[in-house]
């Protein structure tokens, strides 16, 4: 049995604390908003009233928050997990972060003789809570093969990219492609609307067609329809995450336009409700389109 410590029980980390809860491990959570462990709680979890204190005693520490400013309040800030654990265990950071983040937060880390795992993951709340998801792994070879055991536990495949820092690289290039996909089907969607199509027929084809990625599907039917409940992932999150890639794009000289736009999509998405799932791109989207167009077809604000 291992001694787990797990921080941050959003949509994603509630399901991952449950799965290694529900494997027999030791496991003490926290939480920002505390009433959100309830569901690993019942489980047999406990809960911490500080990371500090979660992680005092811990062999490993996961951690799965919304951006780099929350993952600097939990591992650096007052109370936070990096000082109070012991040397010789080991953090595996899941939260989607800048690549830049990562590496500065991995050598704080290791500076204390504790492991760093960089451990993106690709699948929703529903996958995490089955245990399925995709780990996309940066690390020392021999730390992951230490590890590998234990994040088995919560997934159906882990992807070694290399040193720290290069999951995330991954997870911000494939996260950038799926804003988008997420942004074109939008904009075909609301062309779709304006040019007087059938919707049905439209969602049917769109599903079966060539352009048919997991995402478009996942996303299809749900934004034809204006149907945005039970959100999975958030237009506050898919915004940070393609600002992230773009950003990172252009630190290494790429030359991210679809990138750019996307961002400029899920940023007026955002403001509509940061909260909402991310198909409410569509109706930033039309609103958008629906003020007034220039000869050359530039949409003006
Ligand atoms: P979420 O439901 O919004 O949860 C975010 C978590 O971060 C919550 O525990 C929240 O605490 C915490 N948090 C935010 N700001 C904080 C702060 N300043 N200090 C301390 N804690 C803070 O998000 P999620 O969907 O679980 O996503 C979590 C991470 O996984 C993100 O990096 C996301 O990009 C990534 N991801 C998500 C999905 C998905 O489908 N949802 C898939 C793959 C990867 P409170 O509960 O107190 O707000």
């Amino acid at each position: 049995m291992t001694r787990v410590a797990f921080l941050g029980l959003g949509r994603m980390g509630v399901g991952m604390a449950c799965r290694l809860t529900a494997k027999g491990h030791d496991v003490v959570v926290w939480n920002r908003s505390p009433r959100k462990a309830q569901p690993v709680l019942g489980l047999g979890a406990r809960l911490a009233k500080t990371p500090a204190e979660a992680v005092t005693g811990a062999d490993v520490v996961f951690t799965m928050l919304a951006d780099d400013p929350a993952s600097e309040a939990v591992w650096l800030g007052a109370d936070g997990a990096l000082a109070a654990m012991k040397a010789g265990s080991t953090a595996v950071e899941c939260s989607t972060l800048t690549r830049r983040f990562v590496l500065d937060l991995a050598a704080k880390v290791q500076a204390r003789g504790i492991r760093f795992i960089d451990c993106p993951v690709t699948g929703r709340p529903d996958v995490a809570s089955a245990g399925k998801l995709t780990l996309l792994v940066g690390a020392a070879p021999a730390d992951l093969a230490g590890m590998r055991p234990l994040l088995e536990e919560i997934s159906e495949t882990i992807r070694y990219f290399g040193p720290v820092g290069t999951g995330t690289a991954y997870k911000l290039m494939i996260n950038l492609m799926g804003a988008a996909q997420i942004a074109a089907l939008a904009e075909g969607l609301v062309m779709a609307e304006k040019l007087g199509l059938d919707r049905e027929e439209v969602v049917k084809a769109i599903e079966t067609s060539a352009s048919a990625s997991r995402q478009v599907v996942h996303h299809c039917r749900r934004m034809a329809e204006r149907n945005f409940e039970n959100p999975s992932f958030t237009t506050g999150l898919r915004h940070k995450d393609a600002a992230y890639g773009a950003d990172l794009a252009r630190e290494v000289g790429g030359a991210p336009v679809l990138g750019d736009a996307s961002v400029a999509w899920f940023a007026a998405a955002k403001k509509l409700n940061a909260d909402a799932d991310e198909g409410l791109v569509i109706e930033a989207i039309n609103q958008q389109s629906n003020r007034r167009k220039t000869p050359t077809g530039t949409l003006t604000g």
